[in-house]
C-alpha cells in the first residue's frame, strides 16, 4: 500500500502536470470505486472543473478545483494507481475511472483489487470522504513535536508497531516505514508504547521523520506495484533494512531478520539490534 512518501511523490508529480487543466469528461467503468456521491452526480459535478493544485492528507490525495467549492479526494488503498497519459495511449487493464482534460490528456484511476476510493466533495464536507476527518497528526508537520509524541505514547498501552500504523494516531505511516523506523530506533515492534524509555522515544521520533523525508526524496518504495503518475518506480526499496527481508542477514550485525505477526500484520525486525 502506498504510504506517506509514495502518496507525496504522486501528489508532487501530478501537481506540476495537472495544474490549470480542466476536466472535460469523466467516465466511470466500475461504480464500486466511487465513494461519494452517486455515479451520475460524480460525472456531472466533475465536468468543467479546473484544477488549481493537489495536496495530501495522510494517505489521501486531494485535488483542489478553482473556486475551492469542490474537491476530489482519492484514496489509493492497496494497489490503486493514478496514471497520467496521452489520450491516444491504450488504456491499461483495470482502469475504472478516466478524467479527460481539455488538451487530449487523461488521468486514469487503475485498481486491480478495487479497494481504492474516489470522492467528490462540496464545501469541504470531508465527512463524506472516507476517514479523512479522523486522521491523526501529520508526522512531518511542525505540530508533531517530540514533547507531544512523548505524551501521545504515554497514554497508549498497546504495542508500538500497530500504534504507528494507526491512522487516527499518526497519519500516513504503514507497514514499510513503521518497520524501518523501529529498526533504526533499535526498538522491537512488539514493545508496549507506554514502556518506551525517554531516549528510545527521542530516537524513534527522529528516525520516523528522517525516514519519511528520505522516502519522499527517493520517490517512494516500489516493492510490489507502486509507481508514480508517470509510471516510474521509486528508489527507497534499496534502503530497506528489515521490510520484506525476513530470513536475510541484518545489514548491521548479520543476525537473521525475523518476521512476527503483531495484531494480524507481519512485522520484521532484527532480534539482536532491536530491544
Ligand atoms: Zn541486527
Amino acid at each position: 500500500m502506498p504510504e506517506l512518501p509514495e502518496v507525496q511523490t504522486i501528489v508532487t508529480g501530478l501537481n506540476d502536470i495537472l495544474k490549470g487543466k480542466t476536466i472535460t469528461s469523466t467516465y466511470i467503468y466500475d461504480d464500486m470505486v466511487i465513494g461519494y456521491p452517486e455515479k451520475e452526480q460524480f460525472i456531472e459535478k466533475s465536468r468543467g472543473k479546473k484544477i488549481m493544485s493537489l495536496s495530501r492528507k495522510g494517505k489521501y490525495i486531494i485535488v483542489n478545483f478553482d473556486n475551492n467549492q469542490y474537491r476530489l479526494v482519492i484514496h489509493l488503498r492497496m494497489s490503486g494507481k493514478l496514471l497520467y497519459k496521452e489520450r491516444q495511449e491504450g488504456r491499461e487493464k483495470h482502469t475504472h475511472v478516466v478524467f479527460e482534460f481539455n488538451d487530449n490528456t487523461d488521468l486514469r484511476f487503475n485498481n486491480v483489487r478495487k479497494f481504492g476510493r474516489l470522492y467528490l466533495i462540496k464545501d469541504d464536507k470531508f465527512e463524506n470522504a472516507g476517514n479523512i476527518d479522523n486522521l491523526g497528526l501529520e508526522p512531518l508537520s511542525d505540530k508533531f513535536n517530540l514533547k507531544l509524541f512523548k505524551e501521545m505514547l504515554n497514554k497508549r498501552k498497546g504495542m508500538i508497531k500497530p500504534l504507528l500504523m494507526n491512522q487516527e494516531f499518526i497519519a500516513g505511516i504503514g507497514n514499510i516505514y513503521a518497520d524501518e523506523a523501529l529498526f533504526l530506533a533499535k526498538i522491537r515492534p512488539d514493545r508496549k508504547a507506554n514502556n518506551l524509555k525517554e531516549k528510545e522515544i527521542r530516537e524513534l521520533y527522529k528516525q520516523l521523520r528522517k525516514i519519511l523525508q528520505k522516502g519522499i526524496k527517493m520517490g517512494g518504495t516500489s516493492i510490489s506495484d507502486y509507481v508514480n503518475a508517470l509510471g516510474e518506480t521509486g528508489k527507497f526499496q534499496k534502503e530497506l533494512n528489515v521490510y520484506q527481508r525476513e530470513g536475510q542477514k541484518c545489514k548491521i550485525c548479520s543476525e537473521e531478520i525475523q518476521k512476527k505477526k503483531i495484531s494480524g500484520r507481519s512485522a520484521r525486525f532484527c532480534p539482536n539490534c532491536q530491544k
